[in-house]
């Protein structure tokens, strides 16, 4: 069972995930990152490392945001690895738990 990136990360994407990712499979979009559902080993990681609690493993993802199981699938198919820290969005803290921020996710 992967790893998950659920709504949280949206227009936060903070990226102390990726450091420790031992295979490389975070993906980097504009306000979001995903996990490559093929590539990740299940080594729990990056779970612990999320400031603000956006991953599961797959089987563990809130009610309500199962969507992003296939937004992690799909989105890791076309955006690049990123495997070296940066910055956060600067108005991250803003929109840390905001609720329905789907769709403000930007491909
Ligand atoms: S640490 Fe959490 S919020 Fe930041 S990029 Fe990774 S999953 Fe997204
Ligand atoms: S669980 Fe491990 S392999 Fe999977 S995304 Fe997280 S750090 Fe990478």
């Amino acid at each position: 069972m992967p790893f998950v990136v659920t709504e949280n990360c949206i227009k936060c994407k903070h990226t102390d995930c990726v450091e420790v990712c031992p295979v490389d499979c975070f993906h980097e979009g504009p306000n979001f990152l995903v996990i490559d559902p093929d590539e990740c080993i299940d080594c729990t990681l990056c779970e612990p490392e999320c400031p603000v609690g956006a991953i599961f493993p797959e089987e563990d993802v809130p009610a309500g945001q199962e969507v992003f199981i296939a937004l992690n699938a799909e989105l890791a198919k076309q955006w690049p690895v990123i495997t070296v820290r940066k910055d956060p969005l600067p108005d991250h803290a803003e929109w840390d738990g905001k609720p329905n921020k789907l769709a403000l996710l930007e491909r």
